[in-house]
């Protein structure tokens, strides 16, 4: 039961909290709900999460749509976290609340366009490129701040934090130096203050590793696996 599940996450999100004095209520749980049905999502809204993850726009423009007319989905903030292609922009404006896989000037450059169209200030995160992995999006930590110093002109863009995918491993605690990495970025742009406010998400941890990224300060875990099989 899905519903058993993010009880039980729950738990876990609490324990590990109370372990290292952090308070839960500062870590949001996004279903990724990508490949998944309509009713295991509306399982998952039951269970009280509001935030739904997907990662291509196609699919999640008719899940939103389908849900649109339900009361029960008005309070959902979506969530793009997968590549998005400058074609799609404009739909993904349309429904995401936060566009957390935003990994390069130009894709950030479109976002702020179809944003201004839309008369939308959109809320964004920066992917990063933790690892060396190669068939990994995202900006390469060296990159970062260039990037930055050009997209603080683009008004219709509000920057949220520093989302990453950790690479795969059979033990979670390899993970570790990735999201601590994520975290002393996040806390660098702060020192930095490039950006001119304050960013405070760190999107990091998956179904494998939600625990040792929270040890790390993730404020938001994207949890696919964990929640729906
Ligand atoms: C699928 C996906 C997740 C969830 O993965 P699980 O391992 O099933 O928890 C998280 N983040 C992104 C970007 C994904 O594509």
């Amino acid at each position: 039961m899905i519903r058993d599940r993010v009880f039980k996450i729950r738990e876990q999100i609490a324990s590990v909290c109370s372990r290292i004095l952090r308070n839960p209520s500062g870590i949001n749980i996004v279903a990724v709900s990508k490949g998944r049905s309509l009713s295991q999502i509306e399982q998952a809204i039951d269970s009280g999460i509001c935030y739904i993850g997907e990662n291509r726009v196609q699919e999640a423009l008719l899940k939103y749509s389908a849900l649109q007319s339900k009361q029960l989905a008005l309070s959902i903030k979506w969530q793009m976290v997968g590549h998005l292609q400058s074609n799609k922009v404009k739909d993904a404006v349309k429904m995401f609340s936060c566009i957390q896989s935003v990994d390069g000037l130009g894709l950030a450059v479109e976002i702020d366009r179809q944003a201004q169209r839309a008369g939308k200030v959109q809320d964004i995160m920066l992917e990063i490129k933790t690892s060396e992995e190669p068939a990994k999006f995202g900006l390469k930590p060296q990159e970062l701040q260039e990037a930055i110093l050009k997209m603080v002109s683009l008004k219709n863009l509000k920057i949220l934090g520093l989302m990453t995918i950790a690479p795969l491993t059979h033990d979670p605690e390899n993970t570790r130096p990735y999201f601590r990495r994520l975290r002393e970025l996040r806390d660098e742009l702060n020192q930095s203050s490039i950006i001119g406010y304050k960013v405070s998400e760190l999107s990091m941890g998956m179904s494998d590793d939600f625990t040792v990224a929270i040890e790390e300060g993730s404020t938001m875990v994207r949890l696919g696996r964990a929640i729906f099989e």
